[in-house]
């Protein structure tokens, strides 16, 4: 029978996590380490304690909650995703599967069902891009994909220490080696879609299949500095005009060759002097593919490398690419994914299943646990903007199927588990 949840309850956590980090600038920006992280931190704390769950933050600084077994033996069934933000970013990327994570757990103790299983709900620290250059920090942490002694000597860009943030929040990067993921038996992350396929298909919720592999290259173009005035247009080795051509290579490849799954962005670009009566020397840029495809990703990054190699020795400027990340397409579970499925068929007569354009925590959990994710509607398919909106009808759909996913797995979570391992 479907648990009724308390979609007002749901809603007014969400309103309330939308002011911590407001930006007078617009949207929220809440980055890992920031005052805004710390006070959504302590205020996941505080929810957390109020719904009665054993609250823990591990070494890596994630937030735990956790609603114990009856069984002592038994794993962890975890369902969350993240707090922290993009700058000026929604309202609903990662926290809304927190809150909804939360609202299932809570809805099934309230009901007085005893559970077999601990549940718990994780908000995973650093999940978006940050000062450190280190985005899904917290998952890939908790699942040794990132080694913590490894970052004892990084810092952010203004200097400040990985470790110093990493304690402020709780965590303490010489103590990962105590990190076991092994203690979760699956892991399912509720997020929004943050693309429009639900809303053009006026479904709900989805059930996600794959996440995009992301492949990025940092590239330097080195030009030749002169003065604006005096340098005639035949003498001129200028990088941002190189620069400007090598912009448009990525939409033109895009548009010739590969198909409409396949993306690339130029999001990040320096120019050098950036003085204004100077013939630019130098443009750093990083551009990043993403496709399901790992084969695709790396003959797209490859062609384009080559093509902007060729185009820039006409203009007499020098290219130079390292590939700052290469992270594969992940699958997820099979058999959770046909779970999930079924769930969310009983709510809404029909399921889509889609894979993910954007990395998610669940990325590096599913490498090392069966891992689901279900997706909210995204309304118009905005994200990593101030006009993000999930409705709350869907976000509380969301929690009903993660509720009643909950209690069916604590009863046959371990056929899920050999299902996966088998497969
Ligand atoms: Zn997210």
């Amino acid at each position: 029978m479907t648990q009724a949840i308390n979609p007002e309850r749901l809603h007014q956590r969400l309103t309330y996590f939308s002011t911590i980090g407001a930006d007078p600038a617009g949207g929220i920006s809440r980055p890992f380490g920031s005052a805004a992280d710390l006070k959504a931190r302590q205020a996941l704390r505080q929810e957390f304690e109020a719904a009665s769950l054993t609250y823990r933050v591990d070494a890596a600084g994630n937030q735990w909650g956790i609603l114990p077994g009856t069984d002592p033996q038994s794993k962890l069934i975890v369902a969350g995703s993240h707090l922290d933000t993009v700058p000026h970013g929604g309202a609903y990327d990662g926290i809304g599967g927190i809150l909804i994570s939360l609202e299932a757990i809570q809805t099934l103790m309230q009901s007085g069902y005893r559970n077999r299983h601990p549940l718990a709900v994780v908000a995973f620290t650093g999940e978006e891009p940050n000062p450190f250059g280190l985005s899904t920090l917290g998952s890939r942490l908790y699942t040794g994909r990132l080694k913590a002694q490894d970052l004892l000597q990084t810092v952010s860009s203004s200097g400040e220490r990985l470790q110093d943030a990493l304690r402020r929040v709780g965590g303490d990067l010489t103590h990962c080696q105590a990190l076991d993921p092994t203690e979760v038996a699956l892991y399912i992350e509720p997020h929004v879609e943050q693309s429009g396929r639900l809303d053009e298909a006026d479904l709900p919720i989805g059930v996600v299949d794959c996440i995009t592999g992301i492949y990025r290259d940092h590239i330097t173009l080195i030009g030749e500095q002169n003065h604006a005035g005096t340098t005639p247009l035949g003498h001129r080795k200028d990088a941002l005009e190189a620069f400007a051509e090598a912009a448009l290579i990525v939409e033109e490849l895009l548009q010739e060759t590969w198909p409409e799954w396949m993306v690339g962005t130029i999001g990040q670009v320096s120019v050098y002097p950036n003085a204004i009566n100077i013939v630019p020397s130098r443009v750093d840029f990083i551009v990043e593919w993403r496709s399901t495809d790992q084969s695709q990703l790396h003959r797209c990054a490859e062609r384009y490398r080559d093509t902007i190699n060729s185009r820039m020795h006409t203009r007499h400027v020098t290219l130079s690419a390292t590939n700052v990340l290469d992270q594969a397409p992940q699958t997820l579970s099979v058999p959770l994914r046909q779970f999930l499925q079924q769930q969310v068929e009983q709510h809404q007569h029909t399921h889509l299943t889609l894979s993910s354009w954007a990395g998610h925590d669940a990325t590096h959990m599913a490498r090392v646990v069966p891992t689901g994710m279900l997706f909210i509607r995204s309304i118009g398919g905005k994200s990593h903007c101030p006009d993000e909106f999930s409705r709350s009808d869907d976000l509380a759909l969301a929690a009903s199927i993660l509720c009643d996913s909950l209690k069916q797995l604590d009863q046959v979570v371990e056929e899920v588990i050999s299902d996966a391992a088998s497969l």
